[in-house]
């Protein structure tokens, strides 16, 4: 069994991805071939916003973003403590400072009550200014966007959606990836829409910003990449990746979204009396990038983790440890005590094997194993 079956996915589309990637190899256009034009234009349709703009990955769509916003030394950025650390990273690469938010419990997404006590603390010591706000759709649930809008809107704060995890989920219909004033996704191969290598994708309504976003990614170019008037990176998507992205959306949206959801509920059914299942509050819709549970402590995690894997099953603990115990952070201070639902996540949580070509019988081995370690 495979935590995540890229393989199974492959041989299912292989006639389609090796005659798109062929395609591209007959047309020699490998960076910024027509592939990648329809890629943002299905992208943006499917997401429900009117830009889509590809990039390198996931944590170079973030750092444009950063760029684009002009984002640096004594600026704020909220972020929460329970995520990969990318969504820090960034901010740190642009000069800021992120100022790390516990999460909730039940959603593993940013706590919007903390989140306002945050920012206000942040105002209260006058020292930074708050500037951004980046939510994560942790494990394919899109977070409280609706409660992170109003927070933005009482302190004047921008909204950077890191929908890395997140593709695909929905609240009360409206898609991820279309929150805020900007959105990001990597299409890693473990994500819930992975290419061959690294992508990643900017979404966004705003005309002006895009266009800033399409000099900033190629060199800070004016009317041609030799024509430069600011200074920018070199960040795009390859021809070859966008053939396979194209192949991989379509069945993205005929089945695989439906499919790990179908999953989640056999999942389900069998766990909810044996472990903490995953909570998907009313209206949502998660992508499952993963599929957690919670055990009641650090050994019983482990200890379970321990027999899954004696039983030939992978599982992997997302994540280890909170951000804002990490080392890059150090010349930081936080209060380890501001921090207690992630600290205990960290102890507690198991991601389960889960894809969209995980078999019933499948979900009845972890069950099982699981069970007999109860
Ligand atoms: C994977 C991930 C990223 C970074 O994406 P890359 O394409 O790997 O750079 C950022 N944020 C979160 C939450 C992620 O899971």
């Amino acid at each position: 069994m495979e935590f995540r079956d890229l393989k199974a996915q492959y041989i299912k589309y292989k006639t389609q991805i090796d005659s798109g990637i062929q395609e591209v190899l007959d047309n020699t256009n490998f960076i910024g071939g027509k592939e990648i034009k329809s890629l943002e234009q299905r992208l943006a349709e499917y997401v429900g916003v009117k830009h889509c703009i590809t990039c390198a990955n996931g944590t170079e769509a973030m750092t444009l973003i950063m760029m684009a916003w002009d984002i640096k030394e004594g600026d704020a950025v909220f972020v929460p403590d329970f995520t990969f650390f990318s969504t820090g990273e960034i901010v740190s690469f642009s000069g800021a400072t992120p100022i790390f938010v516990d999460v909730d419990r039940d959603t593993f997404n940013i706590d919007t009550v903390k989140l306002d006590r945050a920012i206000n603390k942040v105002l209260e010591e006058g020292k930074l200014t708050p500037k951004v706000i980046i939510p994560v759709d942790l494990f394919g649930l899109p977070a409280d966007h609706i409660e992170i809008e109003r927070i933005a809107k009482k302190y004047n704060l921008k909204v950077l959606e890191d929908g890395a995890q997140g593709f695909g989920g929905s609240i009360n219909g409206k898609k991820a990836c279309s929150f805020g004033d900007a959105a990001t996704t990597s299409f890693f191969p473990a994500k819930p829409l992975g290419c061959y290598g690294d992508g990643g994708a900017i979404f966004t309504d705003d005309d002006e910003l895009t266009e800033l976003l399409n000099s900033l990614k190629v060199h800070g170019k004016g009317d041609n990449k030799y024509d430069n008037v600011r200074i920018g990176v070199n960040s795009r998507l390859d021809s070859i990746q966008a053939a396979i992205l194209n192949v991989k959306l379509t069945a993205f949206i005929n089945h695989e979204l439906e499919d790990v959801n179908r999953i989640y509920n056999v999942y389900t059914e069998k766990l909810k009396d044996v472990v903490e299942t995953p909570v998907i509050p009313k209206g949502y819709i998660s992508s499952f990038a993963q599929y957690t549970i919670k055990l009641k402590n650090k050994e019983e995690r482990d200890g379970l983790q321990a027999k899954l894997k004696e039983d030939g099953i992978p599982s992997m603990i997302y994540y280890v440890k909170p951000m804002h115990r990490q080392g890059a952070f150090d010349e930081h201070y936080y209060n380890d005590s501001d921090f207690k639902v992630t600290n205990e996540l960290c102890d507690t949580v198991l991601s389960l094997p889960m894809h969209p070509y995980l078999r019933n019988q499948d979900v009845e081995r972890v069950f099982n194993s699981i069970k007999k370690f109860k």
